[in-house]
């Protein structure tokens, strides 16, 4: 039963979504919530509650919004402290000048289901890019997980910087044109499009990927996931899936991954580092 749980657990945390919810259902802004804890410039607050806000009711049922535990806020500081390393001052200074201050509490992730409404969805965090904020799901905060097979990272160090890469690309339409060049991405019509890549093939091994999760097989999982995504030149088979995730997914592992340079192209770690990690 433990077992079955955690790798239900673990199989979302690929799932590291960039939310953005259409500003035409917003009526009123959301009130400011409570500062529970803080560290350097992030504020750690409670999820926003559904009353006497826009957002609808089905929200909070699907996502569990909550305050912050001690423990949990000083789980997630040890998360945020590669920021402070000094090697990423301008990273994070680009995401507090965007308004990324906070960060919320949730049990759970959502997906949208149409007409303004919500349903739960298992993922380790998220951000949003309408009301700037960084959002944490109980999966980013399951102690002990093991670490990457392939480049021996934390894997939620990795899930968080990834959601700060989405927080930093937002409205960074230069810099974003630059990387899908460098990367392959194309537009045609309202798609993008990765070069040399069977978009289908990509689900196809995520979908395994996540049935092996379930099947506890967490390590196995993992490898399929990166092992099809460095054959093709990526950190991970989600990296391929669009260019929002390609990017973040490729800015989080130039940083954690050692062993980065074994198969991504040299001018894409020195574009990231010089562009994006500094
Ligand atoms: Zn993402």
């Amino acid at each position: 039963m433990f077992l079955k749980t955690t790798a239900c657990k673990y199989i979302l945390l690929f799932f590291l979504y960039l939310f953005s919810i259409n500003l035409a259902v917003a009526q009123s802004e959301p009130p400011l919530m409570p500062v529970q804890f803080t560290y350097k410039d992030f504020n750690f607050v409670p999820g926003k509650t559904c009353e006497s806000t826009w957002i609808d009711n089905s929200f909070c049922a699907a996502t569990g919004p909550k305050p912050w535990r001690s423990e949990e806020a000083n789980l997630m500081i040890d998360y945020l402290t590669p920021l402070y390393s000094g090697r990423l001052d301008a990273f994070v200074r680009n995401i507090l000048n965007k308004g990324f201050h906070s960060i919320h509490r949730y049990s759970h992730g959502f997906k949208p289901v149409g007409n303004g409404k919500y349903t739960r969805e298992e993922y380790a965090a998220w951000v949003w890019i309408y009301d700037n904020s960084i959002n944490i799901s109980d999966l980013a905060l399951v102690p002990n997980l093991p670490k990457d097979p392939i480049g021996g990272f934390e894997l939620q160090k990795v899930a968080i910087l990834h959601e700060f890469s989405h927080a930093f690309s937002s409205n960074e339409i230069e810099l974003m044109d630059e990387f899908y060049k460098l990367t392959g991405w194309s537009k045609h019509g309202d798609a993008y499009v990765l070069a040399n890549t069977d978009i289908r093939e990509v689900y196809k091994i995520i979908s395994q990927s996540h049935s092996l999760m379930l099947a506890g097989q967490i390590e196995e999982a993992i490898k399929l996931n990166r092992n099809y995504g460095i054959k093709h030149g990526f950190p991970t088979a989600y990296a391929m899936v669009n260019p929002g995730e390609c990017f973040a997914e490729i800015a989080s592992h130039v940083f954690f991954d050692s062993r980065i340079h074994e198969y991504l192209k040299p001018e894409i770690i020195d574009w990231a580092q010089k562009r994006v990690l500094r």
